[in-house]
């Protein structure tokens, strides 16, 4: 098992704005990413990626009219182990309940957007991978557009979410493609790790990424840790600022 790459404060929002690299990746537009006539199905791990991985994405998709599926894995229980200010049972109905309310605060519609919660154990997807494979087989159509967290990402779940995804749509013939999340925390400006030849921007208007900052702070479970724990919030300012940019990445 490797070693879990996300610990510490992690790389600067201002060693990513000052990239090179990251200022020059070509630029995709939503509407070619995802043509008319198609579905967008975004796949996060936990209640809070389908916001921080891709929250721009779903608003170009709101723009743009295309129908989107919302398949969330976990209800992401695992949040804040030993904490009785957030325990197991209260996390398990808040935090897909910060979905709902995020959803509302980037503009979906429930006709729509549809959304499918299938509530495999948190921090445990590699161990129903094959589950999960199946589950996404069953619901995926050939001409789908799927998003899923990228394979390499650094978290177990959003590794193993990526390895399904491109499993399933491959069988099924739909088109993947990946998102970084916490990437953009273990990661390093110029990094061979990450796959930059695949990698392309799309672009969020200020407005964009307002709304977007407004739904990120719809997950109040992980804006507040535990301190009587030790617990540190998971979202920090210094992880958000760094999924607040004006662009988000998607690996072809
Ligand atoms: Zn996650």
């Amino acid at each position: 098992m490797k070693a879990n790459p996300i610990v510490g404060h992690g790389t600067p929002v201002e060693a990513w704005r000052s990239c090179p690299l990251l200022a020059q990746l070509p630029r995709v537009e939503v509407d070619r990413l995802v043509p008319t006539g198609t579905r967008a199905v975004i796949v996060a791990p936990h209640p809070d990626d389908e916001v921080l991985g891709s929250g721009g994405l779903l608003q170009h998709l709101i723009a743009l009219g295309r129908p989107v599926l919302l398949i969330a894995v976990t209800d992401g229980t695992a949040s804040h182990p030993g904490s009785q200010r957030w325990p197991v049972d209260r996390l398990s109905n808040e935090r897909p309940r910060e979905s709902v309310e995020a959803l509302r605060r980037l503009g979906a519609d429930p006709l729509q957007l549809s959304w499918l919660r299938i509530g495999l154990p948190d921090s445990q997807v590699p161990a129903s991978q094959a589950r999960l494979q199946a589950f996404l087989q069953a619901h995926l159509k050939s001409d789908d557009v799927v998003f899923a967290t990228w394979s390499e990402d650094g978290h177990c779940d959003h590794e193993a979410v990526g390895r399904a995804s491109r499993a399933a749509a491959e069988a099924v013939g739909a088109c993947v493609h990946e998102l970084p999340i916490w990437t953009w925390h273990w990661a390093r400006p110029q990094d061979p790790r990450v796959p930059w030849q695949r990698a392309r921007k799309i672009a969020l208007s200020p407005a964009m990424v307002a709304r977007k900052r407004h739904a990120a702070l719809a997950f109040v479970s992980q804006l507040e840790g535990d301190p009587t724990v030790g617990l540190a919030p998971v979202l920090s300012s210094r992880v958000l600022e760094r999924l607040l940019q004006p662009f988000e990445v998607v690996f072809l």
